[in-house]
């Protein structure tokens, strides 16, 4: 069966050193300290260590194929959006790691399909970083759960999903800049608790600012299954149901309505959990995701669906079916090297 994993990052193997080129700013780059692995640094501040697999595209097939996948949804690491630098420096950014997406995807287009980043700060030049996506074979964008902050309702965001739903481009909205890090340094908590309310923070915005009211044939997909949105649904839409006056100011519809017409990934290392989010999204809009080549992801690629005894049906949904709809691609993009096999 073919297997998408839609949810994974991955960044160039060198860069060059954006603080020094531009002269600013605690930009990221690799110190490559030893063989196999290197140290994402922060401006001076170390971030965290990657190995070999954040950049070598061939290692990572070979990993991915053991757990019998085929393909990879590339973006980029969610710290190198750089939504807080001057705007063309972002563009500058930006470019060099979709051009290096781009390049990647013609080299190996059975095995890779690319999403670029843009610079949300500024939606004249994002858009037009779109239009160039578009043409370089990268099929969609990753963003952040919030820009700087500001909820991706604002208005300023418009033009980017005006362009995004014109030019067919899919949207991954991954958490990022987590709410209240600062306060929950220890236990891992922007991680583990910051990351499943940011989620949930951009789907509400997106919902209750009639962000998809807007843009009906807009293709968006939330990463770990869409953070606490979903578990916590019966609140949300009471919430609308009893206070009106307070969430239903820009969008008078049900919040439930759009269950099913977003994707999310299936990046919920439960069963039980999964189990739930189908029920309430459909197989067509829950997708294999991995978030590879991290330790929070789910390495073994969807082990834990393949041992859920789910029908046929649904299991082909969410490893293939359901990513091929989100990117708009056909299922015969990719069989063609099955069958040589
Ligand atoms: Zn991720």
């Amino acid at each position: 069966m073919l297997k998408i994993d839609s949810h994974t990052h991955i960044i160039p193997k060198k860069m060059p050193n954006w603080t020094e080129k531009f002269g600013y700013g605690d930009f990221i780059y690799l110190q490559h300290h030893t063989q196999g692995a290197a140290k994402m640094m922060r401006g001076n501040q170390f971030f965290r260590e990657i190995k070999e697999n954040a950049w070598n595209a061939e290692l990572r097939i070979k990993e991915y194929e053991k757990f019998n996948t085929q393909v990879q949804v590339v973006c980029t690491i969610p710290v190198m959006f750089s939504y807080w630098a001057k705007p063309q420096d972002c563009l500058t950014l930006s470019q060099f790691l979709n051009d290096h997406i781009a390049k990647l995807v013609a080299k190996y287009p059975k095995n890779y399909i690319g999403l670029g980043t843009v610079p949300m700060q500024e939606a004249e030049l994002a858009v037009k970083e779109l239009e160039r996506l578009k043409k370089i074979g990268v099929l969609g964008i990753q963003i952040g759960s919030n820009i700087n902050d500001e909820n991706l309702n604002e208005e300023k965001f418009m033009p980017v999903y005006q362009a995004c739903e014109k030019l067919g481009l899919a949207i991954l909205v991954h958490p990022w800049n987590m709410m209240g890090q600062k306060k929950m340094q220890r236990y891992w908590l922007p991680w583990l608790v910051g990351m499943p309310a940011e989620t949930s923070r951009a789907i509400c915005s997106m919902i209750f600012g009639g962000v998809f009211e807007k843009y009906p044939k807009l293709r968006v997909m939330f990463a770990h299954a869409g953070g606490s949105f979903l578990p916590t649904i019966g609140r949300i839409a009471h919430g609308f149901e009893c206070r009106p006056d307070l969430v239903a100011v820009d969008n008078n519809v049900d919040p439930r309505k759009y269950i099913g017409q977003f994707w999310v990934d299936s990046v919920t290392h439960d069963s039980l959990m999964l189990e739930y989010v189908l029920k309430l999204q459909g197989s067509k809009r829950v997708m294999l995701g991995s978030d590879y080549p991290f330790p929070l992801g789910d390495l073994e690629i969807g082990a834990f669906i393949e041992k859920m005894d789910l029908p046929k049906q649904t299991q082909e949904d969410i490893f293939y079916r359901a990513a091929l709809e989100w990117l708009n691609l056909n299922e015969e993009n990719f069989t063609d090297q099955e069958k040589k096999q």
